[in-house]
Formats: structure tokens, sequence, C-alpha cells
């Protein structure tokens, strides 16, 4: 250990010893050295708590595992992202502060219920993801982490998502994907009001104290269902990788690609796939 980090620079090295979480993490011995995708340094993942995918933390960035595999992937399928026009809906954590960082044509949206849809408050665009104001295929990336299983009309967002995009662009994200299982709708709206079929969970928001209530828990059909409602055939990507900190529950990141028009869907045919 103490060989990678005398390789660092001593102020680097005081920052990572100064963090409570790091010294923690060496004296129950729950931790790892690696290579952080979002930093791009050496570093450690610290095992917090045995729920990996919020408690296995990069000493430095303070990263967790889903966050590091959604920029991996990137790198990895898109090498070229910083050049790309993209945008991120509902941001949060050092994966979008990476994002907007280093993508020159990067913006990021939340949906704010006082804001006009397309104008900007605090440094974001005001979009509803289900009926949005970007023009047909502006994008190269849309991006959205842990954001789907919060949508009251996903189908509509997927296919608003695909006509953002341009012929053969793709739509990359997180999502918890419960692939053992048919999807589980937990509510539904109803004349603008939400009507709970389960008994109501949230996750944290980053622009909302209330959290955002969990609409659906995506099963095996997913991938169907994307396809059903935006034409896009999707890659589901599951890395593990202790060296880069990407090993936890639920650490899918989906890759759904706009066709080109030569290999667009039959309308009848998606029309007909039914989902379970
Ligand atoms: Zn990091």
């Amino acid at each position: 250990m103490i060989k990678i980090l005398l390789k660092e620079s001593r102020d680097d090295l005081r920052t990572l010893l100064g963090k409570r979480e790091l010294r923690r993490g060496l004296l129950t011995g729950s931790f790892n050295f690696g290579f952080c995708p979002i930093c791009e340094t050496k570093t450690v993942f610290i095992i917090r708590k045995d729920w990996l995918r919020d408690f296995y933390h990069c000493a430095r960035c303070g990263s967790i595992p889903r966050w590091r595999a959604l920029v991996y992937v990137l790198q990895t399928y898109f090498p070229n992202w910083r050049e790309l026009r993209m945008h991120e809906s509902s941001p949060g954590g050092a994966s979008s502060e990476k994002l907007k960082r280093e993508c020159q044509k990067y913006v990021a949206s939340h949906f704010f219920s006082d804001v006009a849809p397309g104008r900007m408050k605090d440094g974001f665009r005001c979009e509803n993801l289900e009926q949005q104001t970007f023009a047909d295929a502006e994008f190269d990336l849309v991006v959205t982490q842990d954001v789907f299983e919060h949508i009251l009309n996903p189908g509509q967002a997927f296919s608003e998502i695909a006509r953002t995009l341009k012929p053969g662009a793709a739509h990359v994200f997180t999502v918890p994907w419960y692939y053992w299982k048919p999807t589980l709708v937990r509510a539904v709206e109803e004349n603008g009001a939400i009507q709970h079929l389960e008994n109501p969970d949230y996750h944290g928001n980053p622009i909302d104290p209330n959290g955002s209530l969990v609409v659906t828990e995506w099963g095996r059909d997913f991938c169907d269902f994307i396809y059903k409602h935006s034409g896009m055939t999707t890659t589901v990507v599951r890395i593990q990788d202790k060296y880069r900190g990407i090993q936890a529950e639920f650490i899918e990141v989906f890759i759904s690609r706009k066709p080109v028009e030569k290999d667009a869907p039959i309308k009848n045919e998606s029309a007909d796939m039914e989902t379970g």
C-alpha cells in the first residue's frame, strides 16, 4: 500500500489519509487498490457496508460503483464522448460532474414545475423527459442515471429520447434491473393524480428533499419495452472489475441505439410486440 501511495504526490497522500472514510476502510480491512474511471488515477476503494451499490467508495472522488460503470462504458464504447453533443437528464453525483466538466457540448436538464420547459434555472434546462423541447436528432448521446424507475410514462420518455437522438446515436443509462422477474409497476398516473399499486418506495433526489417515487421495477421484458416504444435496440453491459471499483448489485449499464434508416424497425412489427 505504502509503495503505491508514495507514487502519488505528498499533497495527494495527505488528502487521501485525511479522509475519514479511508481511515475507517483501512481499519476494517475492507478496501482494495485500483484505478478509478472517474478520477482517472490510482486510488483506494473502500467498502463501508455490504450494500456495495451505495457503500463502495473511491477514496478520492467519493464515487460509487454505478457511476464508475457508466463512465467506464462511455470510455469503452464512445471513446470520443468528450466531443459529442450530450444531454443528461436529472444529473447528480461525481459521474455527472465529470461529464459536465469534460464534455464541451454537454447540456443537463431537470424538470422544475415552476419553470417553462426549455428555459434555464440554476444552470439546468427545464425539460420534461416525456415531452422535451429539444429538436429532432439533436444529440449524439443521451445519459440518464437511475432515472427510469421514477418516470410515470416511461414509454413516452424512451420515445422522446429516440426522437432527440441522431440515427445510430445512443441512450446510455443505469437503472435497477430485476432481470429474473417480470416488470412490476408500483404506481400509475390517473387524471393527473398518482395511484399507488404497491407500498410507496422513494429514492434520494438531488433537487427534491422528499425523494423520488419508485414507479417501476424493470424486469426481464425491459429491453422489449424500450424497443416497442422507441424502436431502439438495447445492449446490456454488466461489468465485474474490482480493479476499477465496479462490483455491486444492479450494476448493469444499458446502451439503447437509435436505428439508422436502413435498419429501422417495421412499424407493425414493433406494434405487435407485447411485454409481459
Ligand atoms: Zn475516484
